[in-house]
């Protein structure tokens, strides 16, 4: 069913940028969507190097990904963005009365005058495990993303990798699964400890099981799967019973649908000017690593400096008959009461 939502600004990606850009755009009384096509915010900084310090954050001499996504996402909360996660933006139509609405491929429709596209390198696709057929389970038995659990409940999952999705995901579906089983092809893994800990303890009381091999071939009719074939280390292969395979083999970036927006592109990237870092369609603004001007460096830092000039520009779009006083956090109560400081 088609959800259609008014707001004044939609943000694709929730990145480091799009969530500093809620932050901005709050601060100027404009409330923003995200939509990201993974099932959390952080963008590279989770996805990519979550455990990674990164030293060049001003006033955070050392923070890691994952530390900093949540700093941004502490930061945000006053602001209460709307998250639509593990939803593809698909595409970007402009209305009569001049606002864009946004579509994602889970059939929400977001109707803003300002769009902000803070894409980063593309969104995240995943990688398909090399396996013979697998396309023709695809969408049916074989799925690289878990976006509703209760359309897993029952079934006879198997799940392959070894990094924090296929963790996280076997410990969320083991309560609904019919039977579920973790396949890797080495007994170590990528993932958090912690998650690593409870899903060895699932196992040891025999509510998943866990097996270190590979998935060679799978076996089924039409895109009904009904087993596949594992090959253990020692090159014993045996088949195993299943009606569900969901592989976490990585993921990689790709521009996407954002290609056909119809925006002007330079190699893949929005080119902007950088007064407001708007593109050459007034109204659709382009912040982060998916931005190109003279001088551009792919930086966390310069993508902060974007959003929040971005704003003031989305501001205008927004509230065209409005005044815009520029106020400091520390000194302004309207703003601090806005943050719920005041
Ligand atoms: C290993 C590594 C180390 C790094 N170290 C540093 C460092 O020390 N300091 C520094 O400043 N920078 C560093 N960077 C770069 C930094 O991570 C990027 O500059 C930053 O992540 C850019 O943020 P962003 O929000 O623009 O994009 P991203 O972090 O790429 O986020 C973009 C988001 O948009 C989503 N998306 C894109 N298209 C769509 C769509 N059509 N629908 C739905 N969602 C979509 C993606 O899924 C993604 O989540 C590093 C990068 C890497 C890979």
């Amino acid at each position: 069913m088609t959800q259609r939502i008014e707001t004044d600004v939609a943000i694709i990606g929730a990145g480091p940028i799009g969530l500093f850009a809620v932050f901005e755009l709050g601060l100027l009384d404009l409330k923003a969507h995200l939509v990201d096509i993974l099932d959390r915010p952080g963008g590279q900084l989770t996805e990519l190097y979550p455990e990674k310090p990164i030293y060049d954050i001003p006033g955070l001499p050392i923070v890691t990904g994952q530390e900093l996504a949540g700093r941004l996402m502490e930061q945000i909360k006053p602001f209460a963005p709307t998250f639509h996660l593990s939803q593809m933006a698909s595409s970007l139509a402009k209305l009569p009365d001049g606002r864009w609405k946004l579509t994602t491929d889970a059939d929400t429709e977001i109707v803003a005058p300002v769009i902000v596209v803070a894409a980063g390198g593309g969104s995240f696709v995943p990688k398909r495990p090399p396996i013979a057929g697998i396309d023709a389970y695809e969408g049916e038995s074989v799925h690289y993303a878990v976006r509703k659990m209760d359309a897993f409940r029952g079934k006879n999952i198997l799940i392959a990798g070894g990094g924090d999705s296929a963790l996280d995901w076997t410990i969320n579906l083991a309560p609904i699964a019919n039977k579920l089983t973790l396949v890797h092809h080495r007994d170590g893994f990528r993932a958090a400890q912690h998650s690593v800990n409870q899903m060895r303890e699932l196992a040891a009381h025999g509510k998943i099981n866990f097996e270190i091999a590979s998935v060679k071939a799978l076996h089924g009719e039409g895109s009904a799967l009904r087993a596949v074939t594992l090959s253990g280390a020692d090159k014993r292969e045996w088949e195993h019973a299943c009606d569900t395979f969901i592989p976490f083999f990585g993921l990689t970036m790709k521009l996407g649908p954002i290609a056909d927006f119809g925006l002007n592109l330079h190699e893949n990237l929005v080119p902007v000017d950088t007064e407001k870092f708007e593109s050459s369609t007034r109204g659709i603004f382009a912040i982060g690593d998916i931005n190109t001007y003279p001088g551009k460096l792919k930086l966390i830092l310069s993508g902060f400096h974007e959003a929040a000039l971005m704003a003031q520009e989305a501001f205008h779009v927004c509230k065209p008959n409005e005044k815009l006083r520029f106020q400091y956090t520390t000194s302004s109560s309207s703003l601090q009461k806005k943050l719920g400081v005041a």
